[in-house]
């Protein structure tokens, strides 16, 4: 078969490597003049590792991710250091990344509160049934079973942040998936995602997969005695397509896609993100920590900061600390529009809450990086509207971040998604040839 992967993410990636491996002729036709996709990377000249343009770990229980650099033969390049990520109370910063550190912090009072907290967060990492959860928001069911103190003080915030106007809308198997996956000890890959990103993309091309960077696709077709043809620029016929751009996307290259698929694809929400990379002179959290969660009520103007290099060592990136400012946002809050400088003003002064002696001279070089497809919204009863990948049109096939569910969003699903959806093609062909 000739195969087209829209998309040189990890999914699209993913995909083209079993595809391929199964003798087919694969093409990618990727946009960007990059691999990588939303988990890309930069580096400046005297770095030696990338710098991932929106912050990226892995977890330990990132079993597809690692299954495959596993099958790569890349198992040494994986390292997984165990960075602080912490929480305030009271104007001071504790550890709040594992069930040790959550009793022991002081913001949750050490009665009643704490107890219920116990039983239900040992409910929700012993659990399986996601089905019964996804029938509930996370905004009755947590404060319904783990206290309203809790739901204020530690998910609330969270949901706010990852959220904004949805955040009572969403459902608690997103919250349950959360608790369930998440590791304390966070990886990534020497030399960064992007590192692993060309690395995977030279075994491809040297496998016969065909990657084309700058070949944005206008198009996607059934027509008569052709198959599926493809217009980036020229037209060319496929047996089959494999989409992992956003849903969004897909309505605009599939219009001939019958009314309540697009219908479906249409009523999925997502939000964008926001996140200025800067590098520094100095260390910003002498603590060493490397996540803080921040909730808005407290004034933030960013949700989350990550000192990248309180995770991986300043040494890769020639003494630079690098810090990450970053928001979950709707595609039109003003941050969107706002120029690196304007954002470096509005950030740059709450830097002072993480190290009283931070000044703007610290500051060496400022990016900033925007998406309108960031973060799926899972809402009620998510299961019944995840668009199917094998979609209605003959050899066209859908794998994107907002079909991962109940787990959330994340390269190693991206892996899982773009195999699974690469087996589909695969077996619906073998099927055929019967
Ligand atoms: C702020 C943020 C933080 C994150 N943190 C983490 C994390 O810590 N750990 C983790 O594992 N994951 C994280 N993720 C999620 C992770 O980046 C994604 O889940 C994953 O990269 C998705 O891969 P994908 O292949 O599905 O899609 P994408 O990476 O989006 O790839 C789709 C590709 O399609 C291309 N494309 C789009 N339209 C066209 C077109 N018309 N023609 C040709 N090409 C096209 C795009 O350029 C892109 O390269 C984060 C994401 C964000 C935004």
């Amino acid at each position: 078969m000739k195969i087209a992967i829209i998309g040189a993410g990890f999914g699209g990636m993913a995909a083209a490597y079993d595809l391929r491996r199964a003798g087919h002729q694969v093409i990618i036709f990727e946009s960007a003049d990059y691999v990588g996709g939303l988990a890309s990377g930069f580096k400046e000249p005297h770095w030696d590792w990338s710098v991932e343009k929106f912050y990226h770990h892995w977890f330990q229980s990132d079993k597809s991710m690692l299954s495959l650099i596993h099958e790569l033969g890349w198992d040494d390049k994986v390292v997984f250091p165990r960075p602080y990520t912490v929480l305030l109370h009271n104007g001071k910063w504790y550890p709040f990344d594992s069930i040790l550190k959550v009793l022991l912090f002081p913001g949750l009072g050490f009665g009643l509160d704490k107890i219920r907290f116990g039983f239900v967060g040992a409910y929700l990492r012993l659990t399986n049934n996601w089905k019964a959860l996804e029938k509930n928001t996370a905004h009755e069911w947590m404060p319904k079973y783990a206290g309203r103190e809790v739901y204020r003080k530690m998910w609330e915030p969270l949901l706010i942040g990852k959220f904004g106007p949805y955040y009572k809308q969403v459902n608690m198997a997103w919250m349950w998936a959360r608790l369930k996956a998440r590791t304390t000890r966070l990886g990534t890959f020497e030399g960064g995602f992007q590192n692993f990103a060309n690395m995977f993309a030279k075994k491809l091309r040297d496998s016969g997969v065909e990657i084309r960077l700058r070949a944005m696709v206008k198009s996607i077709k059934r027509e008569p005695d052709k198959g599926l043809v493809i217009e980036a620029g020229e037209k060319e016929a496929f047996d089959k397509v494999l989409i992992t751009a956003s849903p969004n996307l897909m309505t605009k290259l599939c219009p001939d896609l019958p009314e309540n698929y697009l219908k479906g694809l249409l009523e999925l929400k997502s939000m964008g993100a926001v996140v200025m990379v800067v590098s520094l002179k100095r260390q910003l959290s002498e603590q060493g920590y490397y996540w803080f969660n921040l909730p808005k009520e407290e004034g933030y103007p960013f949700l989350a900061l990550v000192e990248h290099t309180n995770f991986v060592s300043p040494e890769h990136f020639g003494g630079d600390h690098i810090v990450y400012a970053g928001d979950y946002l709707e595609t039109g809050h003003e941050y969107f529009s706002m120029s690196d400088e304007q954002l470096l003003e509005q950030f740059t002064p709450a830097f002072k809450k993480f190290n009283p002696a931070f000044e703007k001279d610290w500051v060496k070089k400022v990016w900033v990086f925007k998406t309108n497809y960031a973060q799926p919204v899972p809402l009620l009863d998510h299961s019944k509207n995840i668009p199917a990948i094998q979609t209605p049109i003959e050899g066209l096939y859908f794998a994107s971040m907002s079909q991962v569910y109940p787990w959330d969003r994340g390269t190693n699903f991206a892996v899982e998604i773009g195999r699974r959806a690469a087996k589909m093609m695969l077996s619906e062909a073998a099927e055929r040839a019967k």
